[in-house]
């Protein structure tokens, strides 16, 4: 697992991959919606409303919307139960079909007989589906849990929406630990807009890929060519000898992170390059970048195995 994302041929794309609309618990409409991010200077989006009964188990038509300059991706929020916690899984399903075989999932709450959460995601995933585990600390989500979505391609590390309505955005916590344990993992950011609070344009992906194409920017998520952002730019991220090479917009902090309690900063000021030593990252069997700007906004890297 190494982040292709700077060296795959093509340019990045801003995206959102997880947002909901009035076809499940959203405010706006999904052609409001996508005209909204088209306007904020997105490049494609995926509208994943809740595939539950009482929404009628909606997989969005979003390609009318789609224009010159302007794509989305066909998705889902998927639920079916249970968690540890006795609560319903939430799965990010991004490049779903439309005739996706829906799980028996009438509501929010747990039913008799229900699809498993992992084998649900399998089942996604294996309809051509990039799959992650959605606001793990949101849910509740226990270690166990997290390791039994073998099929998962990604953890989604940060929520915009948990992160404005209850200061629950984290997903780092489960996903460094899996990474340690040598799963393989992609790490994205997202919004889970609704627009009933200011839940939007908070965190996103930067997909580089030669097309604007949902089958493009689809495979280069399965292939971890991205990184995730709330506003600075990664420009390059590299491994050489005893350092991480670190390009990008102007930083405040770049933080390299690996396994335990491994970490290591480098401090400037409008900082374009920084020369990161890998200390006591060296040992950990992953690496991952995270750099702050001045204004404390994030961007992250994916993890680079060694
Ligand atoms: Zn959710
Ligand atoms: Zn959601």
């Amino acid at each position: 697992m190494t982040p292709t994302a700077f060296t795959a041929p093509g340019r990045f794309w801003r995206g959102n991959l997880h947002t909901h609309s009035t076809r499940s618990d959203g405010v706006l409409d999904p052609a409001e919606v996508c005209r909204r991010y088209r306007a904020e200077g997105y490049d494609f989006l995926a509208l994943t409303d809740h595939l539950i009964g009482i929404y009628d188990y909606p997989i969005v038509d979003t390609v009318p919307f789609r224009d010159a300059g302007f794509t989305t991706i066909l998705g889902a929020e998927l639920h079916s139960g249970p968690m540890a916690n006795g609560e319903v899984w939430h799965i990010l399903a991004v490049g779903l079909p439309a005739d996706f075989a829906r799980p028996d999932a009438p509501h929010f709450g747990l039913v008799a007989g229900m699809e498993t959460g992992p084998a649900l995601a399998a089942r996604a995933v294996a309809a051509g589906a990039f799959v992650a585990i959605a606001h793990p600390q949101w849910s509740g989500l226990t270690l166990a849990d997290a390791r039994s979505m073998g099929a998962a391609h990604a953890v989604e590390i940060y929520n915009h929406g948990c992160a404005v309505g209850c200061d629950r955005a984290d997903g780092f916590g489960i996903a460094d630990l899996l990474l340690t344990e040598g799963r393989d993992l992609t790490l994205i950011a997202t919004d889970d807009a609704h627009f009933h609070e200011p839940d939007h344009f908070g965190g996103w992906v930067m997909v580089k890929a030669e097309a604007n194409t949902p089958e493009a920017l689809l495979a280069a998520l399965k292939d971890g060519a991205f990184y995730s952002s709330q506003g600075p730019e990664l420009h390059d991220v590299r491994v050489e000898d005893t350092r991480v090479v670190v390009e990008c917009s102007a930083a405040a902090t770049v933080i390299v992170q690996g396994a335990g309690t491994a970490a290591v900063n480098v401090q400037g000021t409008s900082m374009t390059r920084a020369e990161v030593p890998l200390g006591r990252v060296e040992r950990s069997s992953w690496l991952r970048v995270t750099v702050v700007d001045a204004a404390g906004k994030r961007a992250w890297s994916n993890p680079i195995r060694r």
